[in-house]
């Protein structure tokens, strides 16, 4: 049996294990398992020293591990190198590759929808806007905007990647051809309520949320009241795990099969 999980804190709201096991299945593999780990920073190293024994093959990395992961790898991806952040972590021929599939999964839905975007607001300045950021900047859209409730985080990256800031308070100022959230204001639990835009979406062509649980959040919803063009997290999530899988084993599953696995099996329970 060769084993396969996510590590993160907390991880209990991951579909991570739901996707990678249909996808197994779906493929045939029937020696391959997928499951959660619950793994709090202090226990990281010790996780990682002993992966061999479990026949450990391959990772998905999140909150609050992307970073940190990196230091364990025997080999970065010039991708992950350059973000200075990993979600996956795969064992090739015996040594160990961390790589960023979150920028692919972030592009994805955009080079889809093949429309002209000059000008982008990113809402939030943790981890999952550095691949967001570096999305950006790959499909050309150059004049981006980053607004934080931590002002000095917002600069900081602002500063360091060339973009403009601005006020979380003075952000609806803003008109961007295209807004995206990476604040968890939106997502199931505490946050479903909330939204991280206290405004109209007049003149925004699309409105980008990554989180994936709900979906649509709330934001999506009042977007497509302005006739703003919508993209979920969901669609992120698939492709980036799309990409990982195929780091996993290489072979893909349909993005298709796997969206219409995850709204009828995994969002209708909830
Ligand atoms: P993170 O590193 O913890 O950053 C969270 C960001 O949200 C920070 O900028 C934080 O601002 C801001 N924030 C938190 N609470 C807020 C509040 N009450 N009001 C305003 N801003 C608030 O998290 P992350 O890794 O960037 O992930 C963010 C979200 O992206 C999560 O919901 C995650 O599930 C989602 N995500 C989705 C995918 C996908 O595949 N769809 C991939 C990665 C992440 P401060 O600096 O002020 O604290």
């Amino acid at each position: 049996m060769q084993i396969y999980g996510i590590i993160g804190h907390p991880i209990s709201h991951s579909l991570s294990p739901a996707l990678h096991n249909w996808a197994f299945k779906k493929l045939g593999y029937k020696d391959k398992v997928y499951i959660a780990w619950d793994i709090i920073p202090e226990n990281l190293e010790r996780f990682l020293q002993n992966l061999d024994i479990f026949q450990v093959k391959g990772l998905s990395v999140t909150i609050p591990h992307k970073q940190n992961i990196l230091s364990f790898a025997q080999k970065i991806s010039p991708l992950a190198q350059k973000i200075q952040a990993a979600n996956t972590l795969v064992c090739h021929n015996g040594i160990w590759l961390a790589e960023n599939t979150d920028v692919y999964g972030f592009i994805q839905p955009l080079q889809q929808l093949n429309m002209k975007l000059q000008s982008a607001l990113i809402l939030g300045a943790g981890g999952a806007s550095l691949a967001v950021i570096y999305g950006l900047k790959k499909l050309k859209i150059n004049k981006i905007y980053i607004s934080n409730r931590t002002m000095s985080k917002a600069r900081q990256l602002a500063k360091n990647l060339g973009l403009k800031e601005i006020s979380w308070e003075n952000k609806e100022k803003l008109r961007p051809d295209i807004l995206i959230n990476t604040t968890p204001l939106g997502m199931s639990g505490k946050w479903q309520n909330k939204i991280p835009w206290n405004a109209d979406l007049k003149g925004i062509k699309v409105v980008y949320d990554i989180i994936y649980n709900p979906n649509p959040t709330l934001l999506l919803k009042q977007a497509k009241k302005f006739n703003c063009t919508t993209i979920s997290g969901l669609e992120m999530f698939i492709y980036q795990a799309q990409q990982q899988f195929k780091l996993f084993t290489g072979q893909t599953f349909s993005f298709y099969d796997a969206l219409n696995y995850l709204n009828t099996n995994t969002f209708q329970r909830k």
